[in-house]
């Protein structure tokens, strides 16, 4: 999109000084202090400013909107900075000032008859999963980066994690959002109302924005029961496809208990040896491997076995540490991969009941076109979604096809474009999205203008125009 009004860059010395009265003390213009915001978490991206800004709450932010809309200075949210497709970072002209939610992390309040937690934006996930099992309830939306992401980042991104199969994304948890809009107006929807048809549900607008449309300052939780067991198990098969049937098959047996079901290769899971140490759970090679687990009000573990009966290996974890000790390989398999070499990375969803036959022909047809392309497809294959990732050669099959001068990351640098165009042009063949959970971005603009759906795209843009004509808000993501 372009915008009708270019911001100014870089923003003057009035316009800088302005921000900061409107921020207090909590800014700073320190480069050592910023730098660690300026590039992100794969460090495919980073960016400049002349500015961090660090509010405290909803009125700063407010104050602060207000004086960036009256200078027209681009403004870029940014909750832990684990986002995947370069969305909080700012561009690399320094046209931008940094606004982090980091301060504002206080949780307000967990109604425990009510099951709500109401947070500010840039309180951290694991914070928020602290506080509710506190309260004997559970938030239930986790993934790797929970130590980091903010809430904030979790919600502009509809994040989805390891438990979507039963509880939905961010957009199903989120009960209430208070947010400073474009015009600097505060739009406090945070009541957490369970029905309110008076009108469109802005919150839904916000959510999975990239913060292109305002800045949420908080945000009011959907808890659930904390669960008083959990049975997990790993298992290997075959094919994807008889990963699938598994997962079919406890859904059956267990009424709507099946928590998570993730898939990972047996190359993922030899990495995660030879970087980590961490030991296979199953003896033998098994060409896909399923994370599973169960959670209810009763003991599941007989329940879980009886579903795995069919896979060709299965355990169950008999204690709390051995639950752990799997989730732990399923939530370091994307740090493993990276500590591996570098790779091509792709977010993408069919429908469920395709993916399987998708994995499979996708790889064929990669690795076909690429030859030595490594092709590591993982994740929540419940939810229709895996992250499906393209590695360099093997540094030995590179020598052997005469490439020994071209490194991995000069090899990845060649054909990263064409490898990722291929890979969405097959997703959108098989009518699924280029991007499943981590958002558009600045890493997926160009393929969501080609591949995305035309007039979805124009009433989004005339969203984005309505809303924040001066296009202030986070300029150049996802449109
Ligand atoms: P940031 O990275 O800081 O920002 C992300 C985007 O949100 C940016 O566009 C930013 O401008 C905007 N934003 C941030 N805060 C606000 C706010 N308060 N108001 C408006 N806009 C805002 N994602 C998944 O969905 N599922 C996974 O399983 C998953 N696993 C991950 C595992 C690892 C190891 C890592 C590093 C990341 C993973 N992610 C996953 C991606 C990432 O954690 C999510 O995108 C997360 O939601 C980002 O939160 P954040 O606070 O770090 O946001």
């Amino acid at each position: 999109m372009t915008s009708p009004v270019a911001a100014l860059r870089p923003p003057p010395p009035a316009a800088l000084a302005a921000l900061k009265a409107a921020a207090g003390a909590d800014w700073t213009d320190d480069a050592a202090l910023i730098a660690p915001s300026l590039t992100d978490w794969r460090g495919k991206f980073t960016g400049a400013t002349p500015l961090l800004l660090l509010p405290r709450d909803a009125a700063t932010v407010a104050a602060i909107v207000r004086v960036a809309a009256e200078h027209r200075v681009a403004l870029v949210p940014q909750g832990g900075n684990t986002g995947l497709v370069g969305g909080g970072i700012p561009a690399a002209d320094g046209s931008a000032v940094l606004l982090s939610t980091r301060r504002m992390n206080r949780i307000r309040r967990v109604d425990a008859a009510g099951q709500l937690l109401v947070a500010e934006s840039g309180a951290i996930l694991s914070d928020v999963h602290a506080a509710a099992a506190a309260a004997g309830l559970a938030f239930p939306l986790s993934l790797g980066a929970k130590g980091s992401a903010t809430i904030g980042g979790l919600a502009a991104t509809n994040a989805g994690g390891v438990q979507v199969l039963r509880h939905g994304t961010m957009r199903a948890l989120v009960a209430g959002l208070e947010a400073v809009l474009p015009d600097g107006s505060i739009l406090n929807q945070l009541h957490g109302l369970v029905k309110d048809n008076s009108g469109l549900d802005l919150k839904q607008m916000l959510i999975g924005a990239e913060g292109t449309l305002g800045i949420i300052t908080a945000l009011a939780l959907k808890l659930v029961p904390a669960p008083a067991y959990r049975a997990i198990g790993w298992a290997g098969v075959d094919r994807p496809q008889r990963a699938l049937a598994l997962l079919a098959r406890l859904r059956q047996l267990s009424g709507g208990q099946v928590e998570s079901f993730e898939l990972m290769p047996a190359d993922g899971v030899a990495l995660l040896e030879q970087q980590f140490g961490l030991r296979p759970p199953l003896a033998g090679v098994h060409r896909w491997q399923c994370l599973v687990e169960l959670a209810g009000p009763m003991p599941l573990d007989d329940l879980l076995a009886e579903g795995l009966a069919d896979a060709d290996d299965a355990v169950i974890a008999q204690s709390e540490a051995q639950g752990q000790a799997l989730w732990r390989l399923r939530e370091e398999l994307p740090l493993a991969e990276r500590r591996d070499g570098p790779a091509v990375h792709h977010d993408i969803a069919v429908p469920v009941a395709d993916m399987p036959d998708f994995a499979e022909s996708a790889t064929a047809r990669v690795e076909a076109a690429f030859p030595g392309a490594r092709v590591m497809a993982f994740g929540h294959l419940g939810d229709g979604n895996l992250h499906f990732n393209v590695r360099a050669p093997a540094p030995d099959a590179l020598v052997a096809d005469r490439l020994a001068d071209e490194s991995p990351v000069a090899w990845i640098a060649a054909r990263h474009q064409a490898i990722t165009a291929l890979v969405h042009d097959l997703v959108a063949a098989a009518g699924g999205s280029i991007s499943a959970e981590h958002g558009i971005g600045v890493l997926k603009r160009a393929d969501l203008a080609r591949l995305g759906d035309p007039a979805r795209l124009a009433a989004m843009r005339a969203i984005k125009r309505a809303l924040d004509p001066l296009d202030i808000m986070n300029p150049g993501k996802i449109y």
